[in-house]
C-alpha cells in the first residue's frame, strides 16, 4: 500500500507546474508549496542544483509544489509571486533578487494568510516566518581562511570582489573573509569591489581594471563565487598569469571544480544544497500543517529590527584534494567533471 501511495504521489508530481494536483493524493499533504527563485546568471546553482534538489524534496514529502525563476528581473518575480498567490499556494519560499522586491512579495503574502519562508538570502525588512540558508558569515570565513591557506605567510596583496550590493549574503560573505584576513599582517588589501549582479562580464571587467591598476602585483583574489573566480581566472589567462594567483570561489560548480583540479582556483566552499532542499521543504509542510518548523537560531534582520527564526547548515571548504568529497556526495558526476581532462 506504502508503495502505492508513492507512486500515486510522484505520478501527480511528475510535472512541477502542476504540483497542486499531488494534494489530492491519499496520504498526500494538502497544500502547495511556491517557490521563487532569481535568476539564471548569477550563479548555475538555481536551475542545476535548487530546482531538481526541491522537486526531490517536495515529492518525497508528498506536496504539491509550483518552482519558478525570475530571471533576473523584479517585475517578473512580482507577477509570478502574483500568479502563485491567486493559484492558491499555502505557503512561499522566496529567494530574492534584492531585499525590497523580495519584502513586498511577503508583507502581499501575509495580508492573504500565505506563510513565507526566505531561502537561502534574507529580505531585509521583510516579515517571513522562517530562514533556511547556510551560516553566511561562516562561508565568509571559509572564504578568507582558504585564501589564506593558499598564501601562506608571505606578504601579499589582495584584492576582493564581493557579490551583489542588493544581496544581503553578500555583504555577510565579505563580512566573514574580513574578519579572518584583516588580523593577517602579511597581506595588504589594495581593492575591493562589489560585482553588480553577481554577473560574471561584471567581474572580468571590474577585475581587469584592478590588474591593469595594480600593474599586476596582486597575489590573492577573494572570490564571492565560483562564477567570479572563473571570470578573474579568465582574465589572469589573458595575462599568462592563471595559476600564480590564489583564487577563491563559491558553490563547488563543475567550473570551479574543474578550475581548482586545472590548479588555476584555490578553493571554492561547497554548500551541499541538498540539505537546504530538505530542510526548506520540511519546514514548508510543517507550516502547511500548522506545526512549529525546526530551528537551530536565529538571524537578525537588522532593517526589520527583528530576529528571523532560522535553520542554518554548514559550508564545506573544498581545496584540490577535496575535490572527491563533492563528487562522493553526489553533488558532480566524476565524468563531468573529467570531461575534457
Ligand atoms: C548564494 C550563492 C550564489 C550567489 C549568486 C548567493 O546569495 O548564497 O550560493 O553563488 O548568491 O547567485
Amino acid at each position: 500500500a506504502v508503495a502505492t501511495t508513492a507512486a500515486l504521489t510522484l505520478t501527480a508530481c511528475g510535472d512541477d507546474s502542476d504540483g497542486g494536483a499531488a494534494a489530492s493524493g491519499s496520504g498526500a499533504v494538502k497544500g502547495k508549496v511556491g517557490v521563487i527563485l532569481p535568476d539564471t546568471t548569477s550563479s548555475v546553482r538555481y536551475e542545476s542544483f535548487d530546482r531538481p534538489y526541491l522537486e526531490q524534496a517536495f515529492k518525497a514529502a508528498g506536496v504539491g509544489y509550483d518552482i519558478q525563476n525570475a530571471e533576473g528581473s523584479t517585475q517578473r518575480f512580482q507577477t509570478i509571486a502574483d500568479q502563485m498567490l491567486t493559484s492558491g499556494v499555502t505557503v512561499l519560499i522566496v529567494d530574492g533578487l534584492d531585499s525590497n522586491s523580495a519584502a513586498a512579495v511577503q508583507r502581499k503574502a501575509q495580508a492573504q494568510g500565505v506563510k513565507t519562508i526566505d531561502y537561502d538570502r534574507l529580505a531585509l525588512g521583510g516579515v517571513s516566518d522562517y530562514y533556511v540558508s547556510f551560516d553566511n558569515v561562516k562561508v565568509g570565513e571559509e572564504l578568507g581562511k582558504g585564501l589564506q591557506k593558499c598564501l601562506g605567510d608571505k606578504k601579499s596583496n589582495i584584492v576582493y570582489l564581493n557579490g551583489a550590493p542588493t544581496d544581503n549574503n553578500a555583504t555577510l560573505f565579505a563580512q566573514g573573509a574580513h574578519g579572518v584576513l584583516d588580523k593577517a599582517a602579511a597581506y595588504t588589501k589594495v581593492a575591493e569591489q562589489a560585482v553588480p549582479e553577481w554577473k560574471a562580464e561584471n567581474a572580468a571587467t571590474i577585475f581587469e581594471q584592478m590588474w591593469t591598476e595594480q600593474k599586476g602585483a596582486i597575489d590573492g583574489v577573494l572570490a564571492a563565487n565560483d562564477g567570479v573566480g572563473n571570470a578573474v581566472v579568465s582574465i589572469l589567462k589573458k595575462n599568462k598569469e592563471a595559476g600564480k594567483v590564489a583564487v577563491t570561489g563559491q558553490d563547488a560548480t563543475l567550473e570551479g571544480l574543474q578550475n581548482i583540479l586545472d590548479g588555476n582556483q584555490c578553493m571554492t566552499v561547497y554548500k551541499p544544497v541538498k540539505q537546504e532542499a530538505d530542510a526548506v521543504a520540511k519546514l514548508a509542510v510543517a507550516l502547511i500543517k500548522g506545526e512549529k518548523g525546526e530551528t537551530n537560531g536565529t538571524v537578525n534582520d537588522p532593517e526589520g529590527k527583528r530576529d528571523v527564526p532560522s535553520m542554518l547548515l554548514n559550508p564545506v571548504p573544498i581545496f584540490k584534494d577535496g575535490v572527491k568529497q563533492v563528487v562522493d556526495d553526489g553533488f558532480v558526476k566524476k565524468a563531468d567533471l573529467c570531461k575534457g581532462a
